[in-house]
């Protein structure tokens, strides 16, 4: 055993980072807004994108709400309660079940965004295939092989172990709301945060929700 391992073996690791502190007077003029944070499962960031078709409209949300972990904000780790988390992607492995466990723990209103978190999306197409199968096209007979190079499927302790299906959202934790699309209009989305500053019920039109 390495002088590393053996100074580690034994201690046990969370995931947890340290988070610089703030500034008072900042997190003094946080401290009333309503917390919103976000989070990216298996899916692309489109939907994450779509948070920014808000475009000007953010400017005023932004006086009533604060952004806690996001990939906006770069926070990997909810450090006090949300009001609030919006869950892009679905669940592709055991990191992902543990992200999406945790942020149910911290968050009061969990709502799938767009149609990856909400059925899957894209990635559970590989659903229909067994896993193995799976495996051996990415990485054994896959159209990139390097000719002469024995082919390797990833396996380590630092790589999250694959699920053997592509799960939405709601079949691991519970989930209050949906906004589907692939991805969803930046007005739902809108429509949303609008509706939770002011306080009202959640309420998404069909006329502002898309299903491709
Ligand atoms: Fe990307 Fe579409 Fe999935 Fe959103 S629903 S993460 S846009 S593939």
């Amino acid at each position: 055993m390495s002088h590393a391992a053996e100074a580690l073996a034994g201690q046990e690791f969370a995931h947890d980072l340290p988070t610089t502190p703030f500034d008072p007077a900042l997190a003094a003029g946080r401290a009333g807004k309503i917390k919103v944070a976000t989070i990216g499962l298996c899916g692309c960031w489109g939907c994450t994108l779509s948070l920014l078709d808000l475009d000007e409209r953010l400017l005023p949300l932004m006086s009533k709400i604060t952004l806690l972990r996001s990939s906006i904000t770069d926070i990997k780790r909810i450090n006090e309660r949300c009001v609030v988390g919006f869950v892009e992607g679905g669940v592709a492995n055991e990191e992902n079940i543990e992200t999406l466990e945790h942020f149910r723990e911290n968050c009061d209103v969990l709502i799938s965004v767009g149609a990856c978190a909400v059925w899957g999306g894209v990635p559970a197409m590989r659903n229909v295939v067994p896993l193995s199968e799976c495996l051996d096209l990415a990485y054994v007979n896959s159209l990139t092989s390097v000719p002469g190079v024995r082919p390797t499927i990833p396996l380590h302790p630092d790589i999250p172990r694959i699920t053997t299906k592509v799960y939405p959202c709601h079949e691991v934790v519970k989930m209050d709301y949906f906004i589907p699309g692939c991805p969803p209009d930046g007005d739902a989305i809108y429509k949303v945060l609008d509706d939770l500053v002011h306080g009202r019920p959640f309420d998404l039109p069909i006329s502002i929700n898309r299903y491709d």
